[in-house]
């Protein structure tokens, strides 16, 4: 049924029949639950000790993951407002790339909080304002908790290491994996920071992921299209050919009207000749090293290989774009007019095998600083997880160089964040005092979690890491030996980048304000 306004008398129908209206308290009620249910979803992965997830798609496929913005994106979410906590985890992972757990979790407890408010009568918009100056006082708090430390390498492999723990590292000693994802950060830093697109993380299934190294270059996954191909070329000039090198659709497709042989190997003669002339094109150019994204004709890569050039075809785009701004090539489009300004350069260009696989290292190119962690998984999914995991790492130790330093881990920032909230909430004046308190009841949950996820009593836990934080200014969760214990993170190197808690207070609210300001929803069907 369509919803109808009385106007004189006769009912007016202004949505379409079959349309769903929500409103009020049901369409909040309903709104809230969603949102906390998707925030209660990954609540048991935060932290070190943290549970996994084993995600299986429709399709089967498995991903095994501890990552909040991997669970969540392979959950397929529908309802609309429990989107908008998934869209917390994404934007948490696009601006800093760690803390999607946190923020997602942190939005689910803000909403609860907001219910309990509103079942106070408490009013939406007080909800919102006292939400809302309780981030001011969060990123206060935050502020004052970033360490004097200089961001040395030792400091920056704490941040790498802390945002791996209970990831897919397993047992495996994280310390050299930091300590290669720190050095791969300042290979590349320039003045204006870290371009995050010059470091590459390339796993390969087969080793153990202590076999970890550090390659001054890009990564190609693809093999040499002819097996008589050089397997390794010194001061190469590489081109990044955007073309196929077959013979042209067209010619295949138009009927030959062909009525005596010498017409048949006239025709076969004119598409060898058009083959050949693209190997000689190219080597007659002097390309030594050619990374084609489209595909080469066998007959192609025969005479590549009888030129002695070196070639890769079907490399996807992101491999493409990376060996041409290493190597200072352009990307080119028609093999008709060859420029020398468009090829790139490179140091070394050598193919190793891997396995089944052949992998292409590009090494030295003469542009621009490109790096790629090159991490061996023992299977794929610890090899993917452990790609998400890198991946986190060089994002955090990246926000912590360019974006405003450390703060200690393990709940103790949270700890001090809601200490200031209640201090500051006093002067906050009508029922917005209720929800600053509120806010700083939820950002509790964090290390009432993290406790309660290393066995710990959660209650007892905060207690004491109120007590501790107020006799010595630090108090966080650490796990050693099946058990927690409260002390000061920083000892431990527990760290965080601030960014990420910045991010993740002012996303989480984001999502929370916006879902209980909703009061009707209506849905078409
Ligand atoms: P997120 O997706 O929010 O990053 P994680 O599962 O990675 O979720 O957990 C992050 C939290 O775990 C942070 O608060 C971090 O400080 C804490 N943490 C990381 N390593 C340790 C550790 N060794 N001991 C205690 N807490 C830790
Ligand atoms: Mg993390």
């Amino acid at each position: 049924m369509g919803q109808s306004f009385q106007q004189r008398g006769q009912p007016m129908f202004i949505l379409a029949e079959d349309t769903e209206r929500t409103r009020g308290e049901d369409a909040q009620s309903s709104n809230i639950s969603a949102g906390k249910a998707v925030s209660n979803a990954v609540r048991t992965t935060l932290g070190p000790r943290g549970m996994d997830k084993m995600l299986v798609s429709d399709s089967g496929d498995v991903v095994i993951t501890n990552d909040g913005a991997t669970i969540l994106e392979e959950m397929d979410i529908e309802h609309p407002a429990a989107q908008m906590i998934v869209e917390v985890a994404e934007t948490q992972e696009e601006e800093v790339g760690d803390g999607t757990t946190t923020a997602s979790v942190l939005a689910g407890e803000l909403l609860s909080r907001a219910e309990d408010l509103l079942d106070d009568d408490v009013h939406p918009t007080a909800i919102v304002e006292g939400y809302n100056r309780a981030v001011e006082l969060a990123l206060e708090a935050v502020e004052e908790q970033v360490l004097d430390d200089e961001l040395d390498d030792d400091l920056l492999e704490k941040v790498a290491e802390t945002s791996m723990t209970g990831k897919g590292t397993g047992d495996v000693n994280a310390a050299p994996l930091a300590e290669t994802i720190v050095a791969a950060v300042r290979q590349v830093r320039a003045e204006e920071g870290v371009d995050r697109d010059s470091i590459q993380v390339r796993t390969q299934v087969g080793a153990s992921s202590s076999a970890t190294e550090l390659v001054s270059g890009v990564i190609s996954e693809e093999e040499p299209v002819h097996e008589n191909m050089p397997r390794g070329v010194e001061d190469a000039t590489i081109a990044v050919l955007d073309v196929d090198l077959e013979v042209r659709e067209g010619e295949i497709d138009a009927e030959y009207n062909i009525t005596d042989i010498d017409q048949l190997n006239a025709a076969l003669d004119a598409e060898e000749s058009e083959l050949r002339g693209y190997a000689e094109t190219v080597a007659e150019a002097g390309i030594d090293v050619a990374f084609v994204t489209g595909d080469v004709d066998d007959r192609v890569a025969s005479y590549l290989a009888s030129e002695g050039a070196l070639a890769f075809d079907g490399v996807d785009d992101d491999e493409a774009t990376a060996i041409a701004r290493a190597t200072g090539a352009s990307q080119i489009g028609t093999v008709n007019d060859l420029d020398e300004d468009d090829f790139g350069f490179a140091e070394t260009v050598r193919v190793e095998k891997f396995g089944e696989d052949e992998l292409a290292f590009v090494e030295g190119g003469a542009e621009a600083e490109a790096v790629t962690v090159f991490v061996r998984g023992g299977t794929e999914h610890v090899a993917d997880e452990l790609e998400r995991a890198l991946n986190d790492a060089i994002d955090v130790v990246t926000v912590a160089l360019d974006r405003g330093g450390v703060v200690p881990g393990a709940g103790a920032t949270e700890i001090a964040i809601a200490d200031h909230i209640r201090s500051e909430a006093a002067s906050v004046t009508g029922r917005k005092q209720l929800a600053v308190e509120a806010f700083a009841d939820a950002v509790d949950l964090l290390p009432r979690t993290l406790a309660a996820n290393a066995g710990m009593d959660p209650i007892d836990a905060l207690v004491e890491l109120r007590s501790t934080f107020q006799d010595e200014g630090r108090a966080g969760i650490i796990a050693e030996n099946q058990t927690g214990e409260v002390v000061d993170p920083t000892e431990q190197g527990v760290l965080d980048p601030a960014a990420v808690k910045r991010e993740a207070v002012e996303s989480a609210t984001e999502a929370a304000t916006m879902i209980v300001r909703i009061d009707d929803v209506i849905a078409s069907n």
